[in-house]
């Protein structure tokens, strides 16, 4: 069995999907073939539920809405060639994009969490709808699945949690078929009771990791739109080198610091059945990759740097005047785990503590007030989080130039940086 994710970056344009038919020529099968919202999807259908949620005039979201729709259909008009009017996949795209009208115009009822995941849920649908009209053309024995009623979630809308046991007996049973190409769609779930739950966002490659995994897969391929992993993030250091094979625990470091190639759940349910997990550039030449797998750290010698932008440096000093207790610390982490906090770096003083979180938006300040009930509360935004893995003090050097730094924290193989960036990079 072999997994292929696409995401969004390679399936923004219909010369990615194209791509995606040839190397689905020469792929091996069974195989299940992930797909993620087209480019930017996901982020316009946020906004859309917020401008919703706000009360923005509906001509507002209907002009948004038609722009969406028309950027898929333009794509599958690209697709076929034809004007796309008779397209099958044009009445199915007609069909989702009324029903995510109406779910906009009517509005978040009391809970507005499960009727934000039914609409960020709709660029895998889109994506996966025209990818099937497309490439049942080629592969006439394509099979469709839903991946709403076979991944199986908690209620922990955003950032569902997956109930294994009855999801391995569903995906078992969905994916049986000897010799099948499937298609099915990243990041979407849905709980015991139907309804839509995501996986967190960018988490299309959880999906793969997740059904690679049960169906205990040769490997799970991730097709990007870089040659694999790198050293760096090539779109912010040119001079970023490629790393041929790294071990699981290097990827989960990256992953965890901020690389956005691979989102930091995938790499867990793969290294527990040590299957490869494989990264590679679509449309790169030489079929570049990167092969995850159990290595005996073969990359430590090169450099690694991780940005994670968008984070907040929050330091918290208790009211009462005493030291950081561990009553505060665990006040604090159970607050943090309620808000769902994600929580990068933690620095102990005597009389505070700092964190580096990922900015949770316009919840943050609700938050802070909270806070301050009980502690001093300081806080810095838009700062970032610099990792260095395996460094060098010259490496370190380069990249601190512009920076001021608030916090610096240093074992024998990482060191890491929260700063303020005090001119462009
Ligand atoms: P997908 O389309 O699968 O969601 P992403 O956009 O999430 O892909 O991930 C690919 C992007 O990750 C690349 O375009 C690149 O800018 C970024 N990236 C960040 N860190 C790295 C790294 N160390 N190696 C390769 N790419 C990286
Ligand atoms: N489309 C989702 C997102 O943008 C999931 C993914 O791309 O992995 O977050
Ligand atoms: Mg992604």
């Amino acid at each position: 069995m072999q997994i292929y994710k696409f995401g969004g970056s390679v399936l923004q344009e219909a010369s990615g999907i194209r791509r995606m038919a040839e190397v689905l020529q020469q792929a091996e099968r069974p195989l299940v073939l992930v797909v993620s919202a087209f480019g930017k999807t996901t982020n316009a259908l946020e906004e859309l539920a917020s401008l919703s949620a706000r009360g923005t005039r509906e001509e507002e979201m209907l002009r948004k809405t038609e722009a969406l729709k028309e950027y898929h259909v333009e794509i599958m008009r690209t697709l076929s060639g034809k004007a796309g009017d008779h397209d099958p996949g044009t009445n199915e795209l007609d069909h989702l994009f009324s029903e995510l009208k109406n779910l906009l115009a009517t509005g978040p009822d009391s809970s507005f969490d499960p009727w934000h995941d039914r609409i960020v849920s709709f660029g895998e649908l889109f994506s996966a709808s025209v990818v099937f009209s497309y490439l049942k053309q080629k592969f006439p024995d394509i099979v469709y699945k839903d991946i709403r009623k076979i991944i199986v979630t908690d209620s922990r809308f955003g950032n569902a949690g997956v109930l294994w046991e009855e999801t391995g007996r569903r995906v078992r049973q969905a994916f049986s078929a000897p010799g099948t190409l499937f298609l099915t769609q990243g990041y979407i779930a849905g709980t015991l009771t139907r309804e839509t739950t995501t996986l967190g966002r960018e988490g299309s490659d959880f999906t793969a990791a997740i059904l690679g995994c049960i169906l205990d897969a040769e490997k799970v391929t991730l097709w990007k739109d870089v040659p694999g992993v790198m050293s760096a993030d090539p779109k912010i250091c040119p001079d970023a080198v490629h790393l041929p094979g790294i071990s699981y625990q290097e990827a989960a470091e990256m992953a965890f610091y901020g690389a956005k190639v691979i989102h930091p759940k995938t790499i867990k349910p793969l290294q527990n059945k040590h299957i490869p997990l494989v990264v590679r550039g679509l449309g790169h030449p030489d079929n570049t990759s990167t092969t995850i797998w159990d290595f005996e750290e073969m990359e430590r010698h090169v450099p690694v740097y991780i940005r994670k932008e968008r984070q907040i440096l929050l330091s918290v000093f208790p009211r009462d005047y005493s030291f950081v207790l561990n009553r505060h610390l665990e006040d604090l982490f159970g607050q943090f785990k309620q808000w769902a906090f994600n929580i990068s770096l933690v620095q102990i003083s005597a009389i505070s503590v700092s964190f580096c979180i990922d900015d949770p938006g316009v919840l943050f300040m609700e938050r802070v007030r909270k806070l301050q009930d009980d502690y001093e509360v300081y806080f810095n935004r838009e700062v970032e989080l610099l990792t260095f893995r395996h460094y060098t003090e010259k490496t370190i050097s380069e990249k601190l130039k512009s920076c001021l730094i608030l916090v610096a924290q240093r074992t024998r193989l990482t060191a890491q940086y929260v700063v303020k960036r005090v001119a462009g990079e």
